[in-house]
């Protein structure tokens, strides 16, 4: 039967994305990390994910070493045009891109960096099932947790530190008593991985910010592109009827729709129907939760797997020193060292406040689906007439800049300047770059005329 050791600095539940970040950086910092996580096998990897990183996350892979790595295994750079109701928008020069690159190549190559990192105990197969409670003069603490281990035994382990990465669905929240709140969810989503297809974009990506339905086709490696829809759960009797048939019907809708016919489909048409946004304290009882454990915001805006290893870093760092003092006078434990760490959890809980929660209010705003209000419509029209316009309103959506620091009276101002007096440009396609699969064809296509308004869904 397995054993595990009883006593680590950290107890790091679900090696995902989350997980792994904060098992490696822990671990670098000479910490004693256990990192479980119930999948068995070493490729495991989250099938239900689009995988746009948004470039707030470049950084973090970077500090990782990965972000070599990613490149050399085929991934993309997430420059996209978009079209929108108002006309097409332009990936703006100047504009940070994040990177596109499947899970499957993704996860195993972020638990391989965990493992390897000395410090990190990986345990494939072990689920953690219930978390021990200890009570002190502070009150209650999550002070480790029950493992199921991969031979079907049970044994208690216990930590200064229990990290939740469990996901969207994960259970340890409840477990520890720190239950989410749930927010509506008014789209679902279908997408399908694709070898040989044409975009008019060329080697860009594309997305369709429709009104209220929406629609992106990103360039993976191994030459895969995702051709992935969201439309609202009005259309959900059509896909429920014939999910191949609606799924081809609404992206050949689409305006400059990508050529299904003439590629190959490389995969099931996967997809999830029911996908409420989460929040919850991402510290409690002495616990500390990231990635979707924390926050889960809809997956239309493409943020979660950056938030995921962004969360992951921000812990680390800001309860590694907490936990080395500890560590250094293991033989005492003292309320100095509870204190030191309770600062740290809570200078993590500001830190994921301060950069998260504005971004992840304007996305729940708009998650149910709801159409454009008018200073979106503005702002949208804005952006495609006005290069500044467009990379501010990148920089937000790409969430490299918050919300209060664009949507400002300046911002604003220029807003009603720029739709008073500037002209709709002529181009009325996407730009067409990095020229993958017809290189004659794409290069004319910013020139094609395209109504405005065609696909509203
Ligand atoms: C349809 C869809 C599309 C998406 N598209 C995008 C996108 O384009 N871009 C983007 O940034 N984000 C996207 N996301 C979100 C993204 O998938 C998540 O935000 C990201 O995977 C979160 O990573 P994580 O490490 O927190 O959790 P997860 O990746 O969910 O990993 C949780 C891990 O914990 C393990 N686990 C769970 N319970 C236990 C337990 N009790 N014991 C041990 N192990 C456990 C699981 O096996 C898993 O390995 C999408 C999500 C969905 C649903």
């Amino acid at each position: 039967m397995t054993r595990i050791d009883e006593d680590y600095d950290v107890i790091v539940v679900g090696a995902s994305l989350a997980g792994c970040t904060a098992a490696t950086l822990l671990g670098r910092h000479g910490l004693r990390v256990l990192l479980l996580e119930r999948a068995s096998d070493p490729a495991a990897y989250k099938k239900i994910c689009t995988h746009f990183l948004q470039p707030g996350a470049n950084a973090t892979l970077r500090r990782l070493g990965l972000e070599e790595a990613l490149v050399r295994a085929g991934a993309q750079r997430n420059a996209y045009e978009s079209w929108t109701p108002f006309g097409w928008l332009s990936w703006p020069e100047g504009a940070e891109a994040g990177y596109n690159i499947r899970r499957e190549v993704l996860d195993p190559m972020l638990r391989k960096r965990a493992a390897e990192t000395p410090g990190v105990t990986l345990l494939l197969g072990h689920s953690a099932r219930d978390v021990i409670v200890e009570r002190d003069n502070a009150g209650e603490r999550i002070a480790g947790v029950r493992v199921e281990t991969k031979d079907g035994g049970a044994q208690r382990v216990r930590a200064k530190l229990v990290v939740a990465a469990d996901g969207r669905h994960g259970k340890l929240g409840d477990l520890a008593g720190v239950p989410a709140t749930e927010t509506a969810h008014g789209r679902f989503l279908y997408f399908a991985y694709y070898q040989g297809l044409e975009l008019d974009s060329g080697g860009r990506s594309m997305a369709w910010v429709g009104d209220p339905n929406a629609a992106y086709c990103f360039r993976n490696d191994d030459q895969q592109t995702l051709v992935c829809v969201v439309p609202t759960k009005a259309k959900l009797p059509e896909f429920r009827k014939n999910l191949e048939q609606a799924f081809v019907t609404m992206v050949e809708a689409l305006p400059h729709a990508p050529k299904l016919a003439t590629a190959r489909r490389v995969s099931d048409i996967l997809g999830m129907i029911e996908m409420p946004n989460h929040t919850r304290p991402v510290s409690a009882r002495g616990m500390a939760f990231i990635g979707d454990a924390a926050l889960t915001s809809d997956p239309l805006f493409g943020v979660g797997c950056g938030w995921a290893l962004q969360s992951a870093e921000w812990l680390a760092d800001a309860v590694a020193p907490a936990l080395l003092a500890a560590r250094a006078d293991a033989s005492t434990r003292s309320s100095a060292h509870d204190t030191s760490l309770a600062a740290g959890l809570a200078q993590y809980s500001a830190k994921h406040h301060a950069e998260l929660s504005q971004h992840h209010k304007l996305i729940a705003d708009l998650s149910p689906g709801r159409r454009f209000n008018a200073l979106e419509r503005g702002l949208f029209r804005g952006a495609i007439r006005d290069e500044a316009l467009a990379l501010g309103l990148q920089r937000m959506i790409s969430r490299l800049a918050q919300p209060s620091a664009f949507l400002t009276l300046k911002t604003l101002l220029r807003v009603a300047w720029v739709n008073l007096t500037k002209k709709a440009p002529r181009a009325t396609g996407p730009r067409a770059t990095g020229v993958v699969t017809s290189a004659t064809r794409v290069a004319s296509i910013s020139q094609v005329s395209e109504p405005a308004g065609v696909f509203k869904g």
